[in-house]
Order: structure tokens, then sequence, then C-alpha cells
């Protein structure tokens, strides 16, 4: 049977944070409009004769994804008309970037291992762009990223639509990836990467089920070792990464299946069915002509000098890929404990707080945060940034852990504390009475008593049922509720045990 390979492209919509709309004045936070067509103008609900401004903040913003995806800013912008009528475009007509674009020819490096095949030769496809070495991941080369605008929305009631004209106008960025990808694991690993960058950036919160930002996956299969690009399905409106990696991998196997049948794929526009997980067809796709583009009469080309470049340049943060790299060199972090702390700008943050308040090493805040913490956080389905725990407090609880004052359950118990009640970590540990014990004198009584308690444990233990170890263990902590030291506990119990044996 032949082997197919994928090929992927990725486009993505994501609204920028914005105070007002893309060309008026009116407000941008439709979410928390009052009512539906409460932030309107004669622009924005496309009446004959309004003029469009551009809005400074939005290119600002394209400016900073453009540099943060390595591309280059073009001095010389200009706006087009995009053509197509649908009841949630007042203009009929969209406003986009078409021949000029703000920000051409940049790049991600994901850690998804290289492809099978070398990229398909062409614009843009330069595989001496790739990083060095075999499987160290892969460069996505970005074609391009441009500013439009978002539509209205459609409300549909029994028999008939409503049109909110609230989102109508809000600026959005549309960032355009060369069809590099080969699996779907690369096409998520892409995907997570980029909105990554956009909450980095301050430009996009992510927030995928509200639909700021949306994928769209360009698919298409072909013979491995083949070089040619077949027809591809574009899969529109993808608003959350399981709908991406479950849309694209049908669609994978569904056009495998067509091959294989003897049949033809068509170039054709789908969207995905959550419910069923199938793809179902939209539209014949269109191409580039069916829209006939036209320069913006209204709006005079857009400049942008290099100085004023230069000066946004300048406000890029770290990113993650950097954070992650300090994050090994600084605090002697595995990749993948970076990765997992800096996938997050707040969780970041956060961890460098408590690193930067505690006598601990990095590695046991790291272990911290990515256990008991996250699963507080998670549980709870609280986002870091609300986290009522201060980092001090977090250190200095880690730290009574380290210097043995308490022990990891009793930590436990103390974190529950501090996010439910608040409080200093030293004050619960006295009023709970939670300090460990080392006293070997108090551990012994209370070993000698669970070994008395539990004959029959004891003889399984000595009969080699090693296990009862674990659960004699247990026995301790609850006995002393955590307070014995597991170190000193641990070697009592098993001096009595081999006495037992004689
Ligand atoms: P448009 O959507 O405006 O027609 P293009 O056809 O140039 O633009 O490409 C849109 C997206 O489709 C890009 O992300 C590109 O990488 C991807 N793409 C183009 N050709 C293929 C193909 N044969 N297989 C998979 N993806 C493709
Ligand atoms: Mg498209
Ligand atoms: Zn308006």
């Amino acid at each position: 049977m032949t082997q197919y390979e994928a090929i992927i492209g990725l486009e993505i919509h994501a609204e920028m944070l914005t105070n007002s709309k893309m060309f008026c004045g009116c407000s941008a936070a439709y979410a928390s409009a009052p009512e539906p067509n409460t932030y309107i103008c004669p622009v924005c609900t496309g009446l004959p004769g309004a003029m469009p401004v551009v809005n400074k903040k939005a290119v600002e913003l394209a400016t900073l994804v453009g540099l943060a995806l390595n591309c280059t800013i073009n001095e010389h912008n200009t706006f087009a008309r995009k053509n197509y009528y649908y009841p949630d475009l007042p203009k009929g007509y969209q406003i986009s970037q078409y021949e000029l674009p703000i920000a051409s020819k940049g790049y991600l490096d994901i850690d998804t291992p290289s492809p099978l095949a070398p990229l398909p030769k062409g614009e843009g496809n330069d595989d001496s762009l790739r990083p060095a070495g075999e499987g160290s991941g892969m460069r996505v080369t970005i074609r391009r990223a441009h500013i439009e605008e978002d539509t209205a929305k459609l409300a549909h009631e029994k028999n008939s639509a409503l049109v909110d004209f609230n989102r109508a106008g809000v600026p959005l960025l549309e960032i355009v990836t060369e069809p590099d990808m080969r699996t779907v694991e690369a096409a998520l690993d892409y995907a997570t990467k980029i909105r990554a960058i956009l909450r980095y950036l301050g430009v996009n919160t992510g927030d995928m089920e509200t639909g700021v930002l949306r994928f769209e996956a360009n698919i298409s299969v072909r013979p491995v070792g083949s070089e040619e690009l077949r027809t591809r399905t574009e899969i529109k409106n993808l608003n959350s990464f399981r709908a991406l990696t479950r849309a694209s991998a049908y669609e994978i196997e569904r056009q495998i299946k067509v091959y294989e049948n003897g049949g033809i794929i068509v170039q054709e526009t789908l969207g995905w069915d959550d419910v069923r997980e199938v793809t179902v067809s939209q539209r014949g796709k269109e191409d580039a002509h069916d829209y006939r583009y036209f320069p913006e009469p209204d709006l005079p080309p857009l400049r942008l000098d290099r100085a004023w470049i230069e000066s946004i340049r300048a406000q890029l943060p770290e990113l993650p890929e950097a954070k992650t790299q300090r994050f090994v060199t600084q605090f002697e972090l595995k990749e993948k404990e970076a990765r997992f702390l800096t996938s997050e700008k707040a969780l970041a943050d956060y961890f460098e707080g408590v690193v930067s308040k505690s006598k601990s090493p990095a590695k046991t805040v790291h272990s911290w945060i990515a256990g008991e913490f996250m699963r507080y956080i998670n549980d709870a389905s609280m986002d870091v940034k609300d986290v009522p725990v201060a980092p001090e407090s977090f250190a200095k609880l880690i730290d009574m852990i380290t210097d043995k004052t308490i022990g990891a359950s009793a930590g436990k118990t103390i974190l529950t504390e501090l996010f439910t009640n608040g409080g200093d970590p030293a004050q619960i540990v006295k009023e709970k009475n939670l300090a460990q014990v080392s006293d070997e004198g108090f551990i012994l009584e209370v070993v000698t008593k669970i070994l008395n308690d539990n004959p029959k444990e004891v003889e399984q233990y000595l009969a080699g049922k090693e296990t009862i170890l674990q659960w004699m263990m247990g026995q301790i902590a609850r006995t002393t509720k955590g307070k014995a030291d597991p170190n000193v506990a641990r070697e009592l119990l098993l001096k009595l045990l081999e006495e037992r044996r004689k």
C-alpha cells in the first residue's frame, strides 16, 4: 500500500486587543457590550460616504507580532477591499491587506521533529533556513501577517436571523504559514506556540472558546517521496486545539481514502462538525480572483518608518523560547520543565517570584509548582494570575519543607489553607501543630505500637511481601498526622522489622 504524508498550512485569525475598532472610534469590547448594536457607527455599519481611519494601536500590535515571528516589517503598506456578500458583512467587502501586508517572510521554530520529506521548493521554502540537527524540531515559515477587520455576528432564531454589528470592524490579524507541516502534532505545536506568543505580547487573550482566536487548516496528502503539492481543502473556524487536531486528522484520513479508491480531491471549504466529528463541505473554495481585490480608495498607503519600527522592536518582551533557554541555564532545569513553566507568562513570573524569595533550589520550587500548585488551580479552574497566594508565602512554605520544619504532607495541608483562607505559613504550622518531629524516641514509640498492633502484616512482610512497607509508612503518617520525619521513620521501621526476623 502506498505510504502517504500530510501537508498542512495554517491560517490564524486573531482579534487584537485594542480599545477601539480598526477603522472607527467605536469600542472594540463587544463581548461586554450592554446590548446588540450599541457599539456601532456609520463606518462599521457600512453607511455610504462614511470614511475609515486606521487604528494606530492595531498597527503597533501587528508590528509587534510580526517582529516576534521574525518577519520583515514592510515600510510601505496598503489596504485592499476583499469583496464578497454575506449578511454579517455590512459593507459588502472587508478591508484587508492584499499585495502589501504589514509583515512577511518570518518563521517560528517548533519542537516537533523534522518531516520525512524535504520542503517543496518555492518561494519562502528554503531548507537552509531550517535549524541544524536532525529531529531537533523544525522551522515553520510564516508567509505573511496582515491586518483586517472582523465581521458582525449572526444569531439564528426560529425563522429569522439577527445581526449584531458590535463585533463588525474589530481589528484582526491574519497569520499565514507556508505548507510546511507534515503531521497533526506539528500543527498543534505551532498553534500552541503562536497562541502563547500572542498572549505574551498582550495582543490576544487566547480564550479560544470565545472565538477571539480561530484556526484554519489547509490540508492535502501525497505519496511519501513525491514533491508535488496536491489539491488542498481548507477547514474553517476551528475554535479549539481539540477541533484543530481532530479535524485535521479526520481530513487527512478522508483524503487518503479518496486517493486509495481512485478518486480525486476537489478544492473546497469545509466546516468541522464537533458533534459528529466529521468535516462537512460548505462551499467550493474561492480563489483570490473571486474576491475582486482592489486598493481601498478611502485609505492612503500606510508608511512606517524604520525608526518607528525599531521603537516597537525595543518593546518586545522576552518570548517563551528565550525564557525557556534562560530558565534552563539560570535555574538548571530540564528543558521540558522550563517549557512547562514558560508556557504562560503569568506562570513563569510566579515561578520567578517564588524562586527570588526562596532559599530552596529552583528544582524544588519547580516540582511544587508543577505538582501541588497546578493540581490546586486546575481543580479550582483558577487562572494563574488570580492565585491568591503571594509568591513570598509559597516560598516560605517550600523553605520549611526544605529545612525539614515540616513534612511534605503537612506542606500540602498548608498550601490548601493558603489557597482557601490565606495567612502566614509559619503561623499555620503553629496553629495546626504541623511541625515535623525527627525525635527518635517519639517515632520509635509510634513504630513499635504499629508493629505490635499488626502482627499479621509483620508476618507477611517477613515472608517477603515488601509492599507492606509502604502500607506501614502510611500508618505512621496517619498516626502522627504526617509529622514524623519519613526518613527517620523508615529507618526505624526497617530496623525493628529486621529484629523481629530473629
Ligand atoms: P488563500 O487561502 O488565500 O487561497 P493560499 O492558497 O496561498 O491562500 O494558501 C493558504 C494556506 O494554504 C497557506 O497556509 C498555505 O500554506 C496553505 N496551502 C497552500 N497549498 C497547500 C497544499 N497543497 N496543501 C496544504 N496546504 C496548502
Ligand atoms: Mg484561506
Ligand atoms: Zn464604528
